[in-house]
């Protein structure tokens, strides 16, 4: 949809120190002296970072996101981080439901919803993943496990403001696979057609990201497919001038 800003997101999964904020430095510093416009740019460190990082990108177009959190505002629930916590750390969003949380930590779409209903709480926005695995693509049940997880993750109340879909298909993420264009254009259209059927003209100008491989080098096609409104970036996203080349996609 043209009228939808896309987001691109950059999950750095459980990779970077304090030193990696160089990296972070690069890309606030390029952006400023380059700007893009007509997208918006984020970065989702793990949550040791998100302080030291919130100060980094204060006055710049990069805002923060985390990925994970837990349902409850506080509690004894050791390890854990609530979404109040992020946003106090300076994250405006929060990944929810990665393949790799739903593999690593039996997160189901009940718990990915809850924990949904918890970051618009705390204010943030949620970046909800869904996708089949390799094995569900081979089966054919592809469009039936979105529409499951899309119907079981999002909660009511979903806004284009307050949630982002992310659709990654697991075999794609990390393995340098990428489906065709034809099949993320047909996966995107009926994700944008569950969202509009149950949030109408909410869930016709929510974002929806695609995710899995994402390159410099593909980022324009993938971005140009119908209904893709941005990307989530994992590997691509660890390296300033790879994420750029990304963002670059979005350059007129
Ligand atoms: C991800 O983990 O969300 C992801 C898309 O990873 P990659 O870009 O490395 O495939």
């Amino acid at each position: 949809m043209s009228n939808v800003q896309p987001l691109v997101a950059g999950n750095w999964k459980m990779n970077g120190l304090k030193s990696s904020a160089s990296e972070l430095k690069t890309l606030v510093d390029k952006l400023n002296a380059e700007p893009v416009s007509g997208v918006d740019v984020m970065i989702c460190p793990p949550a040791t970072l998100l302080l030291a990082f919130s100060a980094l990108v204060e006055g710049s177009k990069v805002k923060l996101g985390a990925q994970d959190c837990h349902t409850e505002a506080s509690g004894a629930h050791t390890g854990d981080l609530s979404a109040e916590m992020l946003a106090d750390s300076g994250a405006v969003a929060v990944i929810l439901g990665h393949s790799e949380r739903r593999a690593d930590h039996g997160e189901l779409d009940r718990h990915v919803r809850a924990k949904a209903e918890a970051a618009w709480r705390a204010g943030l926005m949620a970046i909800i993943c869904v996708g089949e695995t390799e094995g569900q693509r081979k089966a054919g049940v592809t469009l039936d496990v979105v529409r499951r997880q899309l119907k079981n993750a999002i909660p009511d109340g979903a806004t284009a403001a307050n949630t982002v879909i992310a659709y990654e298909p697991v075999w794609a993420i990390g393995t340098g696979l990428v489906p065709t264009a034809e099949d993320v254009k047909q996966v995107h259209g009926v994700i944008r057609d569950e969202l509009a059927a149950r949030f109408g003209d909410e869930g016709r100008g929510m974002r929806i990201q695609y995710g899995g491989s994402v390159k410099p080098g593909n980022a324009k096609e993938l971005m140009s497919i119908d209904n893709v409104n941005g990307a989530l970036v994992g590997g691509a996203s660890l390296k300033a001038e790879d994420f750029l080349g990304i963002i670059a996609a979005y350059k007129s």
